[in-house]
C-alpha cells in the first residue's frame, strides 16, 4: 500500500510546515504550490523551477495522484466526452460542450453515485468513492485542453452536473471550486459556475454560508412530494417545502437566482396541472427553469414527453411570466448527454 501523503491534499500553510520538516525553505513551498494550482502541474518533473534533487526527494516522499485521459469520443456536434482513470484505476467521466460563444465542461464529483433516481444513469453504478478536490480540478484542466483544441478559446463555464451528487462530497467540491477560482489557482469567475444538486437540504445552507457567487441548479424534475418521491429518493428524507426553504435562504445570502432543471416525462410530470404546481414553486424564489429533454438510459421505463405537452407546457409557463429555457440535448450519440454517464466503455 502507497502511504505517501498526498502532495495535493496540503493547504499552503500545511505545505510551508512539511517543507520545514524537509529542511526546504518556505518560498520552495511557495513555489510548488503555485505549480500545482495556478500551473497545473501534473507531477514533480514539470517544476522546472526545482533542482533535479528536490524533485526527487519530492517524489520520494508524496504522491501526486494525478487523473489520466483514457477515452476520448467525439460527438457530431462538437462535445467531447473523456473517460478519465483515476490513480486507483476508476473511471470516471466528464464532458466538453461548445457553443456559439461559450465552451462549458461538465464535472464528476463521485465515482458513481449514492443516490438512485429511477431516471440516471449514473444512480445505476454503485457509488465507489468521492472524488477529490485534486481529481475535480484535474477533470477542469483536461477538458480545457479540448476546448482550446475545438476552438481556440478557454472553457467559459463550468458545471457540477457530471456523475455523483456534489454536496455528498462537500468539502472536497468546495474546495475545488476554491481552486478553480482563486488568483493562486485558475482564476475562473466564480459566477461561471454552477453547481447542481439533487436537493440536500443541509449542503444547500453550508453553501450559502459559504460567502461565494456561483450558481445553484435543482435537479427538481417533479412539482410535489407524492411524484418527486417516486423517483426520486432523496425526496423522502428532504422535502420540497425543506428544499424551497433552503434554496431561499440561498438566494438571500447570494443574491443569485436558482435555477430548476425539470425533465419532462410523458404522462408523468407534463400536464398543465403539473406546470401549474412548477410555476406555484418557481414564485416562491427568485428563479430560472431549464426544461430537459430526457435522455434514454436502458432499462428505464420512463419516457420524453410529446413534443405538443412540452410545447403547451412551456407556454403556459410562459404566460405567467417564468423565466423558462428548453435545454437542447448535447452529445447524444456519444451517451455524454445529462444522465447518459455510466462508464460503459471499460
Ligand atoms: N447529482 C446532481 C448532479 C448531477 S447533474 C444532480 O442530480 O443534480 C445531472 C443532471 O442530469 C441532473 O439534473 C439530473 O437530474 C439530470 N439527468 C439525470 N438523468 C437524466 C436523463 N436520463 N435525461 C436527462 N437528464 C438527466
Ligand atoms: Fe445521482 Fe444526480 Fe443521477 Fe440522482 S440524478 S442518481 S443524484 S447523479
Amino acid at each position: 500500500m502507497n502511504l505517501k501523503p498526498d502532495i495535493r491534499k496540503f493547504s499552503s500553510e500545511e505545505m510551508i510546515a512539511e517543507f520545514e520538516k524537509l529542511s526546504e525553505p518556505k518560498f520552495r513551498a511557495k513555489q510548488v504550490h503555485e505549480w500545482l494550482w495556478k500551473k497545473s502541474a501534473r507531477n514533480f518533473e514539470e517544476m522546472t523551477n526545482l533542482s533535479k534533487d528536490l524533485r526527487t526527494k519530492l517524489s520520494e516522499q508524496f504522491s501526486f495522484y494525478s487523473v489520466t485521459e483514457n477515452i476520448v469520443q467525439k460527438s457530431s456536434d462538437g462535445t467531447v466526452k473523456l473517460g478519465m482513470k483515476l490513480h486507483d484505476d476508476r473511471l470516471v467521466e466528464g464532458v466538453m460542450i461548445p457553443d456559439d460563444e461559450r465552451n462549458t465542461a461538465c464535472v464528476s464529483s463521485q465515482v458513481g453515485c449514492t443516490l438512485s433516481c429511477t431516471f440516471c444513469a449514473t444512480g445505476f453504478l454503485k457509488r465507489e468513492r468521492n472524488l477529490e478536490a485534486g481529481e475535480i480540478y484535474d477533470q477542469v484542466v483536461l477538458l480545457n485542453k479540448h476546448a482550446i483544441e475545438h476552438s481556440g478559446k478557454q472553457l467559459t463555464n463550468i458545471v457540477y452536473m457530471g456523475m455523483g451528487e456534489p454536496l455528498l462530497n462537500y468539502d472536497n467540491v468546495m474546495q475545488s471550486i476554491r481552486y478553480i477560482t482563486s488568483p493562486d489557482g485558475l482564476n475562473m469567475a466564480q459566477k461561471r459556475i454552477t453547481v447542481s444538486t439533487s436537493g440536500i437540504v443541509r449542503g444547500i445552507k453550508r453553501l450559502a454560508d459559504e460567502g461565494m457567487k456561483f450558481n445553484l441548479a435543482l435537479s427538481l424534475h417533479a412539482p410535489t412530494n407524492e411524484k418527486r418521491n417516486k423517483i426520486m429518493d432523496i425526496n423522502q428524507s428532504n422535502p420540497l417545502e425543506e428544499v424551497m426553504d433552503a434554496l431561499n435562504y440561498f438566494y438571500e445570502k447570494t443574491g443569485n437566482k436558482i435555477t430548476f432543471e425539470y425533465i419532462l416525462f410523458d404522462k408523468f410530470n407534463d400536464s398543465i396541472e403539473d406546470a401549474d404546481r412548477l410555476y406555484y414553486l418557481t414564485d416562491q424564489v427568485p428563479s430560472f427553469v431549464n426544461i430537459i429533454e430526457f435522455n434514454n438510459v436502458t432499462g428505464v421505463d420512463l419516457r420524453k414527453a410529446k413534443r405538443e405537452n412540452r410545447d403547451t407546457f412551456v407556454e403556459y409557463l410562459r404566460n405567467k411570466e417564468v423565466n423558462v429555457a428548453i435545454r437542447r440535448s448535447r452529445g447524444k450519440d456519444i451517451d455524454a448527454a445529462c444522465g447518459q454517464l455510466a462508464n460503459k466503455n471499460d
